[in-house]
């Protein structure tokens, strides 16, 4: 039989929940992101003379059994590699077997949030699962091929009968030094992904990520992977970057996957001052943490191109919000809301429902907080205890946690604090966006959308039935 081939790796994006109905899937039709970390791990392993290949299953999720069996008959690789989330990782595991079925002799690789936070645990109890790389995993999975080794900082192995972590790598990488990721290994890129609705102006557009981090320690957010760091690349690199997914891909418009786009403020003075001198007919979008804002910042941002910036509220409850997050200052929120929406950038708040402590009255503090704000759009999310955040080690005194890792997916109410149920969340839930779209300048705002964003309103009315089920029963796929 012919061997494997050490120096080869197939990556692959489980979908996760319900791969099987990805067709109905309403978190699919809103938003299909490449897998930009996996992208930049084949662009690393092929400078260092490794080859890797990617298949992304939210992309094709239809065909990803086929593909995935195809590509291993193929490539006849050493390694199967797996970007996985909480609710995406089973789907990694069933993956893992069918590679060992089809290639007896293959190891498996795990990286991503979820396993850098579960680290050992994954390996005791999933016995397809070889390796798992707790942190950045660029440098880790090029020397874990090249090694094959038990040394290798990052790993989580079994090694003389026992499930080891070698620690996590004591520097992380250098972003300036990094290729670009390999786009063109996403088969369909661009077209085969795409932002959310009303999310953008122009198509095609992709993600793009600029910095890695994040020095806050908010209580529901996982830190796993990146920890407490924050590194970034600099201007002229992601000026360079966004001409490169321009000129290569026809790129007309990018959103900043980053946490904190403007955390190093200079960089981003660079980088509008960039964009400003030698335009490439593009525009960008970004998430941003309050304090790192002002006036002069976003008039600046909105000359070189930006079209939305992204807040986290989280919650308008003063108290709930005091209990998850530093600094929490609704008043402060405001003002830097009302700033973005003067320097003429739309703005989208992110929020979330079913924090412990939350209860009727703060959901309907929140309404009020959110209505009296002038946010263009926002992002409701069912709150989620993850492992490696902060809340997930005491969340069972906290209320009722159903751990389905699978319903994982800030899409499901998993966790429900005391003193509330799960229909009521979902009633809640549903009533917070019945009443935003009820709005007159919330509707005047997306008619205006025709004009601004007209692909949004185009992929909007091919998905109409799928949007007023979701609507109506608020469910990641409602029944047709
Ligand atoms: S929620 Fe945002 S600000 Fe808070 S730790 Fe996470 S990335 Fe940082």
């Amino acid at each position: 039989m012919q061997s494997l081939s050490p120096q080869r790796i197939l990556l692959v994006h489980p979908l996760g929940y319900q791969a099987s109905a990805a067709g109905q899937d309403i978190s699919r039709l809103a938003n299909i992101m490449p897998p930009l970390g996996l992208a930049s791990m084949a662009a690393f392993l092929d400078r260092r003379g490794l080859q890797a290949e990617i298949v992304d299953c939210y992309a094709d999720p239809v065909n990803a059994d086929r593909l995935i069996v195809e590509r291993l008959r193929a490539l006849r690789p050493a390694f199967i590699g797996f970007s996985c989330t909480t609710s995406s990782f089973l789907d990694g595991v069933r993956f893992a077997e069918l590679a060992k079925a089809e290639l007896p002799g293959i190891r498996s690789v795990f990286g991503g949030a979820h396993v850098s936070a579960l680290k050992e645990r994954v390996l005791a109890d999933y016995p397809a699962v070889d390796f798992v790389i707790a942190g950045e995993g660029e440098e880790t999975l090029a020397e874990l091929m090249e090694q094959e080794g038990a040394a290798v900082p990052g790993v989580v192995l079994r090694t003389g009968g026992e499930i080891r972590f070698n620690g996590y790598r004591s520097q992380g990488l250098e972003l300036d030094t990094l290729p670009f990721p390999a786009y063109e290994k996403l088969a369909g890129y661009p077209h085969a992904y795409q932002l959310p609705i009303f999310n953008y102006p122009k198509a095609p557009n992709s993600s793009c990520i600029s910095s890695r981090g994040c020095p806050y320690t908010c209580t529901y957010c996982d830190r796993s992977v990146f920890r407490r760091s924050f590194r970034w690349n600099s201007a002229g690199y992601l000026y360079e970057h966004l001409k490169y997914l321009r000129e290569r891909f026809g790129i007309r418009h990018v959103n900043f996957y980053d946490d904190q786009f403007t955390f190093q403020r200079k960089r981003v003075e660079e980088f509008c001052r960039l964009m400003i001198d030698a335009p490439m007919g593009m525009t960008y979008n970004c998430a941003v943490r309050a304090e790192h804002i002002d006036f002069e910042l976003l008039r600046l941002m909105k000359t070189a191109g930006c079209w939305m910036v992204s807040l986290g509220i989280e919650t308008g409850d003063p108290e709930l919000l005091a209990k998850h997050r530093q600094n929490p200052d609704l008043d402060m929120l405001a003002e830097k809301i009302r700033l973005i929406k003067r320097a003429g950038i739309r703005t989208k708040g992110l929020l979330m429902m079913g924090l412990p402590g939350e209860n009727e009255a703060s959901i309907r503090r929140s309404m009020d907080y959110v209505f009296s704000l002038p946010i263009d759009d926002f992002n409701l999310a069912k709150f989620t205890p993850f492992p490696g955040t902060p809340i997930y080690e005491n969340v069972h005194e906290l209320g009722t946690f159903e751990e389905d890792w699978e319903k994982m997916d800030c899409m499901h109410f998993q966790f429900v604090p005391h003193g509330m149920t799960r229909e009521r969340l979902e009633e809640l839930f549903t009533l917070f966006y019945k009443s935003h779209f009820q709005r007159p300048r919330v509707l005047l705002g997306y008619a205006a959308m025709l004009w601004k964003s007209p692909d949004s309103w185009r992929r909007f009315a091919g998905n109409l039935g799928s949007f007023l089920r979701f609507a109506r029963s608020s469910r990641r796929i409602a029944a047709s």
